[in-house]
């Protein structure tokens, strides 16, 4: 291990193991078979390419999407490690000089699709190279339990008997327990460590709001994160491009992605995303796959998606380098009876499980609770602590109403007196006392609970209605979405439950922990001119900018400021290589900017 310890400095410029990194690292180091399930940014590949280079020999890490595999093998030869891929975008010659690396001896890690590993000739030349290990990544692919089962990752189960007695690292950053035991079986594992990781992400702020007026929303996002990454998820492809469309009007550099749009141009606006072209990907799901990009500082939903599992995943793209980054959802009560719509005519079976979690979707939306606890219980795991100072009800931007109690009994009895017979939008309304003609049609202004709430806006009472039914006060029932009471909205008529509802605060927002701590220190001019020379440097070698360096290496160098080799070296994710070769461009920047504002230089 002190091997692997001294290499992880010297390729990448880290200090310390982060969770069950040195756990995994052990188990390739020791030929022990395991799974490692870490969430996005868990740093899963380096569990496998920091002992690909201390072990003799040579590594295979199987990975589903040429992007993923271009992108690591780019990212390991800026470190200096010796790493090659061999998928169907290589030209014969770059083949055969990858054959000759793996010949000579001199490639530390292989890169390969699932299908390449298992075709005749490659095992034979795989065989002489005697693997020192096999890492699979995204290994839930190959459970149909898991949401991206791929069968070319079922013949993945050979691999044990072309290669005996060879280790294998099965890594993820989605499984149940059921998906863990499938991997093992279907892998044939022996005896595999199973090591599980916290699938909280410390670093991403969550921030929940009724949808209003959706642009002005995004706008005062954008506002706040200027230059920055980000992306704008949609339900529709159609908002998609008026979305984007209206942003750039004002001014902002978004583009769109869709499933829809040609293949050349959608490739041509996610390059442009990731090599910082652009600031905003404004995108429907079909975004996201085989993306790395390390240094997305928000993500937006504009809708609401139609699982935990789904806004996980996509919100999770966010704040990959570990720095701080802002998830914001816009939800409404539309949202909730499209997808019920689109889930019409699914086999009861299905349609059962689809709306469970389209509940709990939606209960995260509405209720009243630390995000990061909401999100783990859904996945079965315990925040340890009260406070996680990284959401919106944890921050205070969110705040109790006083009379919580009252408000919902006004709110359910008007149901009562509609006979449990319309929407929340009527409802609404008459609790807000509207004179909209159906209500005066309905002789509904006659109701004892006609104008109750009339002091409140109409789209605050409506958002209350939906934090009622995401607490189970309230059902929405059938193809209408009636508002019905439950046996514990009944229970609130009784004094004998108490509801808790929410308006925003008025005081100013906190800021999360997460973004004081990576930004103490820093200076934030010094910060953007790094980060225009990383953005030059990027272009010229055609390859992402966070590739040069993640946000959190040009933070630590604009708050310690080296202006000589041994304390650049010092920057937390500078290693020798990237030292050599970019560290006198940026020292110059540093130099002449500290000289400009008399600043000091190398502070520890
Ligand atoms: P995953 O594959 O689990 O999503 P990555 O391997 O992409 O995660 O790593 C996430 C981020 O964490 C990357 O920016 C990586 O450079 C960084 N990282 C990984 N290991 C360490 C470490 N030991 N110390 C500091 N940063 C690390
Ligand atoms: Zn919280």
């Amino acid at each position: 291990m002190e091997n692997i310890k001294k290499a992880i400095h010297k390729y990448w410029g880290y200090t310390d193991f982060l969770p069950l990194q040195k756990e995994a690292m052990e188990c390739l180091n020791s030929g022990k078979d395991s799974i490692v399930v870490l969430p996005t940014g868990g740093g899963k590949s380096l569990c496998f390419q920091a002992p690909a280079v201390t072990m003799p020999g040579l590594a295979i890490v199987v990975s589903p999407l040429i992007a993923l595999m271009k992108d690591q093998v780019d990212a390991l030869l800026e470190c200096g490690v010796s790493a090659a891929r061999i998928d169907s975008s290589l030209s014969y010659d770059e083949q055969k000089q990858v054959f000759e690396s793996i010949h000579k001896k001199t490639l530390k890690l292989l890169y390969l699709s699932p299908e390449r590993i298992v075709t005749g000739n490659f095992i034979e030349i795989l065989k002489k190279a005697k693997p020192s290990f096999i890492a699979i990544d995204e290994a839930h692919c190959v459970s149909m339990w898991g949401h991206d089962f791929r069968p070319e990752y079922r013949q993945m189960g050979r691999l044990k008997d072309i290669f005996p007695g060879i280790t294998i690292g099965a890594f993820t950053a989605t499984a149940t327990e059921q998906v863990r035991n499938d991997i093992a079986e279907q892998l044939h594992l022996s005896n595999p460590q199973i090591l599980v990781g916290s699938f909280d992400r410390p670093n991403l702020v969550y921030k929940v709001q009724p949808k209003n007026k959706i642009e002005n929303q995004v706008c005062d996002i954008l506002e706040r994160h200027k230059n920055e990454s980000g992306v704008i998820y949609c339900i529709r492809r159609n908002d998609v491009e008026k979305l984007s469309d209206a942003l750039n009007k004002k001014g902002y550099r978004t583009a769109p992605y869709h499933a829809g749009m040609t293949d050349k141009k959608r490739k041509k606006n996610q390059e442009a995303f990731i090599k910082d072209k652009i600031d905003t990907i404004v995108a429907t799901i079909a975004f996201g796959m085989g993306i790395d990009k390390s240094n997305v500082r928000y993500v937006i939903h504009t809708g609401m998606p139609k699982s935990l599992e789904h806004y996980q995943q996509e919100s999770g793209r966010a704040g990959r380098d570990g720095l701080e980054a802002e998830c914001f959802m816009f939800y409404s009560a539309g949202d909730y009876g499209t997808w019920k719509s689109l889930m019409r005519d699914m086999p009861p079976e299905a349609l059962e499980i689809a709306l469970a979690k389209l509940n709990g979707m939606y209960s995260y939306c509405t209720n009243a609770v630390c995000r990061h606890k909401s999100i783990l219980q859904y996945f079965g795991q315990n925040l340890e602590k009260d406070n996680c100072g990284a959401c919106d009800m944890c921050l205070g931007n969110m705040e109790y109403i006083e009379d919580s109690l009252i408000t919902a009994q006004k709110i359910i009895s008007c149901i009562l007196r509609l006979e449990q017979r319309f929407g929340g939008e009527y409802t609404a309304l008459v609790l807000t006392g509207s004179e909209d003609m159906r209500i005066l049609q309905n002789r509904h202004d006659k109701l004892s609970t006609y104008g109750l709430l009339a002091e409140f806006p109409k789209r605050t009472v409506r958002d209350w209605i939906e934090q009622l039914t995401g607490q189970g006060y309230i059902d929405k029932v059938g193809e209408f979405n009636v508002l019905n009471v439950t046996p514990k909205g009944f229970a609130v008529l009784k004094n004998k439950e108490t509801p808790k509802l929410l308006k925003p605060a008025q005081k100013p927002a906190k800021v999360s922990k997460a973004a004081l701590d990576s930004w103490e220190g820093v200076d934030r001019e010094l910060f953007d001119a790094l980060r225009t020379l990383r953005t030059k440097i990027a272009s010229q070698k055609r390859i992402p900018p966070y590739i040069v360096f993640g946000d959190g290496a040009l933070r630590d160098m604009a708050r310690k400021r080296p202006s000589h080799i041994n304390s650049f070296l010092d920057v937390k994710g500078v290693g020798e290589k990237k030292c050599k070769q970019y560290g006198e461009k940026f020292m110059n920047v540093i130099i002449e900017y500290c000289t400009e504002h008399s600043l000091d230089t190398n502070l520890d």
